[in-house]
């Protein structure tokens, strides 16, 4: 089982390739092990807000899925095919596209389409997740989100968690909290109730253009390749690229779980940490620290290099 997800920040039009790099990602992950596979991306329109999702930014694209029961090649075919039938334009539209990825090695619920990654929050996609590992207290967060009216499509321990994320980011907006709650919280607050080993990255349209990743015991690395960079100077491991400003030079980033599906594309590779959560947002990544009581900001660039 990996997970994968690859993020292009202003990447010139003639250099978009979304799904090559998502396919050859998963077949570098392949031999982890794996019984399914599926993507997620953004279509090429726009979020139409219907009224049970009155938050979604109106320049957030729908998230289209694909699951598939097989090898990755088996997803790679249906999904060439329905991209042609659909007459989607993914490379065209988008200034930045995220996309995750998951090859599945089944712990809970048989290989199924429903049962293949991402797993979503529900109708309208609102929040999805790769996750590679175990959630051992699955049932009780179940038990309680059915209880608030949350109902389940899969077999799988993973289901919870976006369904966890869509729950606490209405618990937070219906507080009537005028900022809003940053991505990084709601991914915060929903580590604070899972138990086990996981690596996830989580996908939303309420946070388009966004990427979050985090991890305890399952491996996860973070690649960043500067599009305008002669050579790609840096040794691995050395999280001092992290510092780069805001900025709309192109770039691509990818996470892993590991680093030889991200090797081909760049090798300033960070290895991220058991309760490190590393957010995407606007073309920069931060590190934050989850630390079990209260969550501090760690500079972006403030841990030693591993
Ligand atoms: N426990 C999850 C599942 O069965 C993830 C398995 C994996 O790591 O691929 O769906």
């Amino acid at each position: 089982c990996g997970i994968f997800a690859y993020l292009n920040h202003n990447v010139p039009r003639e250099r978009r390739y979304i799904l090559e790099v998502l396919f050859n990602g998963l077949r570098r992950l392949e031999y982890r092990g794996y019984d399914s596979a599926g993507i997620c991306i953004d279509s090429s329109d726009l979020a139409s807000v219907s009224e049970d999702q009155p938050r979604i930014p109106s320049n957030s694209p729908r998230a289209i899925v694909f699951r598939q029961e097989g090898n990755i090649e088996k997803l790679v075919k249906s999904v060439y095919e329905d991209v042609a039938a659909t007459d989607l334009n993914l490379e065209e539209l988008f200034p930045v596209h995220a996309a995750i990825a998951h090859t599945r090695w089944a712990t809970h619920g048989e290989p199924a389409p429903r049962n293949s990654h991402p797993q979503s929050s529900g109708p309208g996609n609102e929040f999805l997740v790769v996750h590679n590992g175990v959630v051992t207290n699955y049932e009780v967060l179940k038990e309680t989100l059915v209880r608030h009216g949350f109902t389940f499509e899969s077999e799988t321990d993973t289901e919870v968690i976006p369904k966890l994320a869509k729950f606490v980011f209405d618990k937070a907006n219906e507080a009537g909290d005028d900022q809003g709650v940053t991505f990084a919280e709601v991914v915060i607050e929903v580590m604070r109730h899972l138990e086990g080993a996981y690596a996830l990255i989580f996908k939303s349209r309420h946070y388009p253009n966004e990427l979050i990743a985090c991890k305890r015991g399952s491996p996860l690395i973070l690649g960043v390749k500067e599009l305008n960079e002669h050579v790609n100077s840096e040794p691995l491991y050395d999280p001092k690229f992290l510092s780069n400003p805001k900025t709309n030079e192109p770039k691509e980033l990818f996470f892993s779980s590991d680093a030889n599906a991200v090797v081909e594309h760049t090798k300033k590779v960070l290895v991220i940490e058991d309760d490190e959560v590393a957010h995407i947002k606007d073309g920069s990544v931060s590190i934050l620290k989850f630390d079990h009581g209260k969550d501090k900001k760690s500079g972006s660039h403030s841990r030693p290099a591993s």
